[in-house]
């Protein structure tokens, strides 16, 4: 019997380890070891006094198919909800106020004139710097570009600003300077490779939107489940019947002898396995294959990592006498404000509190510019994070509940070249039969990214084993 060992019990080995379970055509043995107690990685939900609280993701991009997919198979897509509806809106800080981005702005891009010119989030200057895009010719070189560069190019600073930075560079906690286009957002390159003008190649995607799909009040543009995104990776590890999970196992190293590898654990614990799927962040790969293949490893650290943090409160309705609109909002690093987001979490969900006399909101902390607030301790950050809500929001009211995450080195950043990077390890690794890296450090942070990524190198793995 052949057996594969998964490094990284978070989505990504999790969803290796159950595409291996389900495609195997001869007897294998799976084995997952994650050095955190419990599985998921990131994908970490708590459920406190009835509050069902997020520590990494929220959600899932539903354009991308691979979590929907997944929850069919493991029998829980009917626990797949979608936004709340109604009071739905996004809002930006810009100069100390909270502006609501203007309806029909997909992405970063303006699909509808009248609410666009009505907004007062962007100046009018800035308004006909965006409206350029429908003029702007093609860019002619084909190298890197990142985040920034694109967006000043096609629709000005302003929009880079107040617009791409908190929202769009926000996802990956990035920096936009050093972004690059091509491995976070290709979805643009291409707009402008196709139809030149962003306005225009978001006029046409929404054209060819079935019109079924718009009436499915179900499927909303991003999606979660019940018990929030934990429950997703709860249920991939309770499924897996055949895979041994040993939880609380660091891996230190990996030895290549031959035609077998040898993993190594903190502890001094070691076995030989045919074969290896790595699916922790690039970092960690680099020092568990540093014996193994030492330009891999050197390469693997060029993969940049940022901090962040969420900080959850939840309050009695009562005690705030205030409402607030919409599903929360984001925050330009221009602000200089010690948040980048907030979100409130029981507006945007149902089943996120026990009942309608609470809000939970959630904020979050670190990224490119804010690293170091990640490291404070509990009472401090909370403090910082009590005085940017009563400036921004007025709570001076203390809340009933606060929970806090701490994701160190947890965004891998995609800074320019990051592609080449990805395709250069890949193709040292070619070296090692049986030998595959998933997760998110490589090509697509979101979760349906790394369910795919685990599922690729689970084929792989099943392809050298035939
Ligand atoms: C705050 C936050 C919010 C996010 N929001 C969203 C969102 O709304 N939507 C979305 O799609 N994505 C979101 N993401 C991104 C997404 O959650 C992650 O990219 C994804 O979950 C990463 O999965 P992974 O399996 O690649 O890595 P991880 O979840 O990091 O799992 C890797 C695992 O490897 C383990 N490990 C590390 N070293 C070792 C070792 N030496 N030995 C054994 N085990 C080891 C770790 O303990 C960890 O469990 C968010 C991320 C964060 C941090």
């Amino acid at each position: 019997m052949k057996n594969v060992t998964i490094i990284g019990g978070g989505i990504a080995g999790l969803s290796a380890a159950y595409y291996l379970e389900q495609h195997k055509t001869e007897d294998l043995s799976v084995t997952v070891v994650e050095a955190a107690e419990k599985t998921g990685g990131k994908l970490q939900t708590a459920y406190e006094n009835g509050f069902t609280i997020e520590g990494g993701p929220d959600c899932f991009l539903s354009q991308k198919p691979a979590v929907a997919r997944l929850s069919r198979q493991l029998g829980i897509y009917d626990r797949l909800i979608g936004t709340s509806e109604g009071n739905n809106g996004t809002y930006i800080l810009s100069g100390g106020r909270l502006h609501e981005l203007p309806e029909g702005l997909m992405l970063m891009v303006p699909t509808k004139i009248l609410p666009f010119a009505m907004s007062s989030l962007i100046s009018w200057p800035g308004k006909l710097r965006m409206g350029l895009d429908l003029v702007l010719p093609r860019r002619n070189s084909s190298g890197d570009e990142s985040l920034a560069s694109f967006v000043t190019r096609r629709l000005g600073k302003e929009a880079l600003d107040k617009i791409a930075e908190p929202l769009i560079g926000g996802i990956h906690a990035g920096d936009p300077e050093t972004m690059s286009l091509k491995a976070s957002f290709p979805r643009f390159l291409e707009m402008e490779r196709k139809h030149r003008s962003l306005i225009k190649a978001m006029l046409a995607a929404k054209k060819k939107v079935p019109a079924t799909a718009q009436k499915d009040n179900k499927t909303t543009y991003f999606m979660s489940f019940v018990g929030g995104m934990g429950e997703l990776a709860q249920t991939v590890t309770d499924r897996l019947q055949d895979t041994e999970i040993k939880t609380g196992t660091c891996v230190k190293s990996i030895d290549y002898h031959g035609d077998k590898y040898t993993v190594v654990t903190a502890t001094g614990e070691q076995w030989e396995t045919d074969a290896v799927i790595l699916a922790v962040p690039a970092y960690a790969a680099a020092d568990i294959i540093q014996e193994m293949d030492k330009q891999i490893a050197q390469t693997l650290r060029g993969i940049n990592f940022v901090n962040s943090a969420t900080v959850s409160l939840a309050y009695d309705r009562q005690d705030l006498n205030r409402s607030m609109a919409g599903f929360g909002f984001v925050i330009p690093s221009k602000e200089k404000r010690d948040i980048m987001a907030v979100t409130y979490s029981s507006q945007k969900w149902k089943h996120r509190v026990p009942d309608d006399r609470y809000l939970l909101i959630r904020c979050f902390v670190g990224g490119p510019k804010n690293q170091e607030m990640v490291l404070l301790n509990d009472r401090e950050m909370l403090d910082k994070v009590h005085a940017e809500l009563e400036d921004i929001l007025g709570i001076t009211t203390q809340p009933v509940l606060t929970k806090i995450f701490r994701w160190v080195n947890g965004m891998p950043q995609y800074s320019l070249g990051h592609l080449e990077r990805v395709e250069s390890i890949e193709q040292r690794l070619e070296r090692f039969p049986g030998f595959a890296i998933a997760g998110n450090s490589y090509r697509g942070i979101g979760v349906p990214d790394c369910i795919e990524s685990g599922e690729r190198a689970a084929q792989k793995i099943l392809d050298v084993i035939k």
